[in-house]
């Protein structure tokens, strides 16, 4: 159809040394959507959202908004757009809520819509960012994408760990962050929480990307049981 990818993989492949994890991955995500990929345990889902941003090289080509990406590196890819929130979250755990706020939103007002955001940052605005929550830190790392909103976001495991409600609050702000025209590929092991922000769900297993459809077209418990061991 007409309308141009944001992203595309083609036969992507990548490895640990000699150990292939990746097995030749074709994806193709439109602007504005969100994707979620669900696959069990060591399925590839870390591997291929550091394939994305350009943190592991591969084989086969990564394609942003139709040009060749492959060859580019990380910080160059963030900085078109293509985005991975951060793994163990970006977070200086010895500087306060607001020091490390400070480090990516020199705007005052930029800090004061996170705030805004997430009432229970603010409220610990001063408290230093390692003992913080895994929520709080989590809407801490999503903080300055919220901010300054990226063409394209990956977020590895965005509700990991995190209560009903905490999870609730953060799948809120990825859909106001989706509303602002950010285009979201949401990567979990547990498919039901990202489900209801999905349009379209992929399923990653051994290396290998199952398939990929509509929500509309996805049966929630089956896909549970079939690929991701009844959870
Ligand atoms: P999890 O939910 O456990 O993070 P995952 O779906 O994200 O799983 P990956 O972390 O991408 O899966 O791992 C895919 C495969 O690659 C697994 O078999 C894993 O053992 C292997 N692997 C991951 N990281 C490395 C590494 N640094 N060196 C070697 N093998 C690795």
């Amino acid at each position: 159809d007409a309308e141009p990818a944001l992203l595309e993989l083609r036969s992507a492949r990548a490895s640990y040394g000699e150990v292939e994890v990746l097995h030749g991955v074709d994806l193709v995500v439109r602007p504005g959507t969100v994707l979620a990929l669900v696959g069990a345990n060591g399925a590839g889902k870390t591997t291929l959202c550091r394939t994305i941003s350009g943190l592991m090289p591969c084989d086969g080509q990564v394609l942003f908004r139709g040009e060749d990406v492959t060859q580019v590196p990380a910080h160059l890819r963030a900085r078109m757009g293509m985005v991975l929130v951060p793994e163990s979250r970006g977070i200086l755990p010895s500087l306060s809520v607001d020091e490390n706020l400070e480090l990516w939103l020199s705007d005052r007002r930029a800090r004061d819509g996170v705030y805004d955001r997430f009432p229970n940052l603010a409220a610990r605005r001063r408290v230093d960012a390692g003992n913080l929550s895994g929520g709080e830190q989590q809407m801490l790392s999503l903080a300055p994408f919220l901010a300054r909103p990226p063409a394209l976001l990956i977020v590895d495991e965005p509700t990991l760990g995190l209560s009903i409600q905490v999870s609730a609050e953060i799948l809120a702000a990825l859909r106001s962050l989706r509303d602002e025209g950010t285009t979201l590929i949401l990567v979990e092991e547990k498919a039901r929480e990202v489900m209801t922000l999905a349009d379209r769900v992929g399923v990653l297993s051994l290396g290998r990307l199952q398939w990929v459809r509509d929500r509309a077209q996805v049966d929630v418990d089956e896909l549970v049981s079939a690929y991701l061991g009844g959870a």
